[in-house]
């Protein structure tokens, strides 16, 4: 495997803006047989950078610099690879054509500052920006590939796919032997990291030369399995199953699968919103959610995923008892004897909400976000989640309440709060549906 090394150049990334190229660019990368093994941020200054750009190509086989590469005055990426290779910076017309076909395109021509972009260091090869207008560039040096790409995520991205990953893999023989890094992300709810922890050492994950992560948030636990490895030039075609790492991971997802499979929600960039959203889609079930402490967040999260219209119905805010009332017909007094916090009123909350918009499930959420209001009878982090079913004229109505207890800040409360409510449905989609 190869070393790869990330600067991120932009001194806004200093303080007022978080650096979030890297993680993209990292797993590129290592799909491409190239681990991530330093990155660093550095400013708008070109001697920074230099210094930079020198420590890493002495340790790093493949350096990725995004960001700088603009028109204005203080984006000076180029200049700086420049002066740390020793390289002149040329003029290459083909490195702004793009650029010049796009604006004639509009009726405008570059400015001089623009064509400045056109200028790359020599010997480098240009990468063509398919989506912005500057180029990026890449060049051996000392053994060492030295790539530049914007800034602007979205070109940093694309370009890093389209144009960087061929000239990375074409370099590759040379140095990784076409070696792969693979992985694998479960995310996990309703189990902690340290449980995670102890049930996966029973799967023997080390033992099979694979890499296990585990990743805590409000959302849950996200476990990462990492493999390394070539395709085995064997004629066995069985060794060379083995030998792959795509291989060998699918065989460790398994054995995680059965171990803690029901904790499971989503793999890879799935959310849990996207996979309830789709057992509800395909089974044409509809759903209105109630919601208290979470003030609108399922809501939320539910419409970001596209074409949620097909079965989310309506989200309704019941932040106040009167609410709980007026909108969904929790009784005055039911609220009184047990409060709004309770497993009663949870359960009151999803029927009230079905019936009301007739859909054929409602969903419901109240708790205690805090950071005050508790007690020690109900803590803050006491959260009660309800669900209410009824799918046809003829179907039985179906109730479920789960309570929850969690910790964190009032922001943690409200996601995790949501993460579960989202969960049970989930569940019982699994449970009820059949296939
Ligand atoms: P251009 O000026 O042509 O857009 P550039 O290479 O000069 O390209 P920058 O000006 O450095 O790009 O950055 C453009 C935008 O992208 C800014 O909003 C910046 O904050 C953001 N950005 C740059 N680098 C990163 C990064 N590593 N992570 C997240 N955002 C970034
Ligand atoms: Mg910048």
């Amino acid at each position: 495997v190869q070393r790869g090394e990330i600067i991120a150049v932009g001194s806004e990334l200093l303080e007022r803006r978080l650096e979030t190229n890297s993680l993209f660019l990292a797993d590129e990368l290592g799909a491409l047989g190239v681990e991530v093994r330093f990155k660093s941020v550095v400013g708008d200054d070109e001697a920074d950078i230099v210094a930079a750009l020198r420590t890493a190509s002495r340790r790093a086989d493949v350096v990725v610099l995004t960001g700088g590469l603009g028109p204005t005055a203080d984006d000076c990426t180029r200049q700086a690879v420049a002066r740390a290779t020793g390289k002149r910076l040329r003029r290459l017309p083909e490195a702004v054509e793009g650029m010049v076909r796009r604006l004639a395109a509009w009726g405008r021509t570059p400015t001089p500052a623009q064509f400045r972009q056109g200028l790359i260091p020599a010997g480098a090869d240009v990468l063509a920006n398919p989506v912005g207008s500057a180029p990026g560039f890449c060049l051996r040096w000392h053994g060492c590939l030295i790539a530049a790409l914007p800034g602007v995520p979205a070109e940093a991205e694309q370009m890093c796919i389209t144009a960087l990953a061929p000239k990375i893999l074409a370099y590759a023989p040379a140095h990784g032997r076409g070696e792969r890094i693979e992985r694998r992300l479960l995310h996990t709810f309703g189990i902690s990291e340290s449980d995670l922890d102890l049930r996966l050492k029973e799967v023997g994950i080390a033992e099979a030369g694979l890499r296990l992560g585990l990743q805590a948030s409000p959302l849950g636990v996200t476990i990462a399995l990492t493999a390394c490895g070539r395709r085995s030039h064997s004629i066995d075609p069985a060794r060379q199953r083995q030998a792959d790492p795509a291989h060998r991971l699918e065989l460790a997802v398994q054995l995680v699968k059965k171990e803690i499979g029901t904790y499971i929600y989503a793999a890879g960039n799935e959310t849990m919103e996207l996979v309830v959203g789709r057992q509800l889609a395909a089974r044409g079930l509809t759903l209105a959610v109630a919601e208290s402490c979470t003030g609108g967040l399922i809501g939320h999260r539910l419409t970001q995923i596209p074409g949620s219209s097909a079965y989310l119905d309506r989200v309704a805010v019941c932040y106040s008892n009167r609410a709980k009332r007026d909108w969904l017909g929790v009784p005055a007094p039911l609220i009184r004897r047990v409060g709004a916090v309770s497993a009663e009123v949870a359960t009151a909350m999803a029927g009230g909400i079905r019936r009301k918009s007739r859909v054929s499930i409602g969903l419901s959420v109240t708790g205690i976000a805090g950071p005050d209001g508790g007690t020690p009878q109900k803590p803050v982090g006491l959260v009660y989640v309800g669900l209410n079913a009824k799918s046809g004229r003829r179907s039985r109505e179906a109730s479920l309440t789960k309570e929850f207890r969690f910790h964190g800040t009032r922001e943690m409360i409200k996601l995790r709060a949501s993460q579960a409510a989202l969960n049970l449905l989930r569940q019982w989609l699994l449970k009820t549906g059949g296939s």
